[in-house]
């Protein structure tokens, strides 16, 4: 993996995107703690997910079946674990359908298990608020421990309705955080997704507080800037995010927005999509339909 520059410019940033997934990065999410150091002295790659898994968009190799793959192809997967992957033929966005979201907290808890999130209640990847318009005019939005284990009962007389609203980063075409990262640690990738290089991430927390959505946090153990990844690793290998693989309701839909007959180019066609914070300029790429005015 070649360094990044200090404030190189967004298209070096592009251009290097699939170098910054970086071996131990990709393999440090991909495979179980155990098996990454196995990989590393061995040389081995890793086994792809099981049957039945949802695939992002086109992707390039959707592989299955897991350990009968032979052994020369884990070690060519090992050597260069986006080998087959082309982000150049990808534009990758989610849409959230708020009506269909159930506030169950599915998505918080396989986010926090694929990605070894931190189980303390205050790191989340992805969660999830729950407006309460009351009939005295008055939202109340709540999130107890990032909505992981759905949400306690609201008293029915008071309210005039409810909904759930799931987050995460929004992978911001325009992202301020990768705009005030001093050392390029955080980046935009040619297939539209921002990522961290924990490598190169002094722990500044500029692009913290650069976030306009709340959406990253500094790792208490790495001391490096987490967020959503949209699973990166899963969609090199053609997997959809776990969030969107575990949602019961099918309010999360992920894919390619340049693939016109993929579910989320459909899903767009279809509803009147919002952005949070459209006047910001950010221009994310977390898209919503059936947004209430009340959320922000
Ligand atoms: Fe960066 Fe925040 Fe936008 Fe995600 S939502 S790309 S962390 S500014
Ligand atoms: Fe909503 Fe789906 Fe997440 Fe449940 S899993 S909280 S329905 S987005």
């Amino acid at each position: 993996m070649k360094r990044r520059e200090p404030g190189a410019s967004s298209e070096s940033q592009r251009t290097q995107a699939t170098e910054s997934v970086g071996r131990r990065e990709f393999l440090s999410r991909s495979l179980p703690a155990g098996w990454v150091l196995l990989a590393a002295l061995t040389g081995c790659g890793e086994q792809t997910g099981g049957e039945g898994e949802e695939t992002a968009g086109a992707p390039e190799e959707a592989t299955g079946g897991g350990a009968e793959t032979a052994v020369p192809e884990a070690s060519a997967a090992a050597e260069n674990p986006l080998a087959g992957y082309d982000p150049s033929q990808h534009n990758y966005a989610m849409a959230i359908d708020v009506d269909r979201c159930i506030g169950c907290g599915r998505c918080v808890e396989a986010c926090k298990t694929e990605n070894d999130v931190p189980r303390e209640p205050f790191y989340f990847r992805t969660w999830i608020e729950r407006y309460v318009v009351q009939r005295n005019g008055h939202t109340v939005v709540t999130s107890p421990n990032g909505g992981i284990s759905g949400f306690p009962p609201v008293e029915e007389a008071e309210i005039l309705r409810t909904f759930f609203v799931p987050k995460l980063c929004n992978h911001c075409s325009n992202p301020p955080c990768v705009q005030v990262c001093p050392v390029g640690a955080t980046f935009k990738t040619e297939d539209g997704v921002v990522l961290v290089d924990h490598d190169y991430c002094i722990g500044c927390r500029y692009c913290i507080q650069a976030c306009p959505y709340g959406a990253r946090f500094l790792h208490p153990v790495t001391r490096t800037a987490e967020k959503c990844t949209f699973c990166y690793h899963r969609l090199v290998r053609g997997l959809v995010p776990a969030c969107v693989e575990m949602c019961p309701t099918q309010a999360r839909i992920f894919g390619d927005l340049d693939a016109l007959s993929s579910p989320l180019a459909r899903f767009q066609r279809m509803h009147k999509i919002q952005t949070l914070k459209a006047h910001l300029n950010t221009e994310p790429k977390v898209l919503y339909a059936n947004l209430d005015g009340e959320v922000s």
